[in-house]
């Protein structure tokens, strides 16, 4: 069992009991716990490592980054164990370069142009001096935080929404989990084309214009490959969906 690498099974299955959780709300987030309104109603939350991953309101550093890593493969491990869950598989799957799928999806035009985003916008924070790791916590985040957070986010779940539609296609039952992934893509380029548009207001820092461009092209390109994912529901996030 994959589940002896971390996590308790027996805790596992008694918290997944628990009727206030909101089924699999972890597979479409934005992983920010720090901002986000469901943490009382999460599995992933409520069985992480408090003691490795620290308080999600500390700075984000690079040990805590890697213990947040360590911690969602220990989790989605445990998941496809107990559950045998082809979504929390792809999350197993995805952690680790041995296990990683290589093409179609790396290389598609898609996954190049999220890759291609992500190093701009690395470029971008680098010029414009933010520096995550000493960063306070406030109860909004701001604009700058929102790219340094979501720039990743946006390529590597770009790269997932394509192996999802591509184990679809060979019959495994990836489908809606692909639009969520592109669900997820599409809500993250939101927020960071919201973003960059306040910090390009200020007229401080580095112009935010090609990170802008490359993120527009990149949104109608999710939304011409992925068409259901804007009507997707994420229960827990999207608006009043919550159960
Ligand atoms: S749903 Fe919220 S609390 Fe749960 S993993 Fe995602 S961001 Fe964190």
């Amino acid at each position: 069992m994959r589940s002896t690498i971390g996590m308790q099974t027996i805790r596992l299955l008694d918290v997944v009991r628990d009727p206030s959780l909101i089924p699999f709300v972890y597979d479409y987030c934005d992983q920010w716990c720090r901002y986000c309104r469901a943490t009382p109603r999460c599995l992933f939350y409520r069985t992480r490592d408090e003691g490795r991953a620290g308080d999600p309101r500390d700075p984000l550093t690079v040990e805590r980054f890697e213990a947040m890593l360590e911690e969602g493969t220990r989790f989605a491990a445990a998941i496809a164990d107990v559950t045998g869950s082809a979504v929390a598989q792809l999350d197993y799957d995805l952690a680790a370069p041995e296990r990683s799928p290589g093409p179609p999806a790396i290389g598609d035009p898609l996954e190049v142009l999220g890759r291609t985003y992500m190093m701009r916008a690395n470029r971008f924070l680098v010029r414009s001096g933010l520096d995550i790791s000493r960063d306070p916590y406030f109860d909004d985040a701001t604009p700058e935080k929102i790219v340094a957070w979501h720039h990743m986010l946006i390529a590597s779940k770009i790269f997932r929404a394509l192996v999802a539609a591509d184990r679809a296609r060979h019959g495994v039952d990836l489908q809606a989990d692909a639009l969520g992934t592109a669900k997820l893509v599409l809500v993250s380029i939101d927020r960071t084309l919201a973003a960059l548009g306040e910090m390009g207001r200020r007229h401080r820092g580095p112009d935010p214009g090609v990170l802008t461009g490359t993120l527009t092209a990149l949104r109608a390109g999710v939304e011409a490959r992925f068409p259901g994912a804007r009507a997707f529901v994420r229960v827990g996030l999207d608006g009043a969906a919550t159960c």
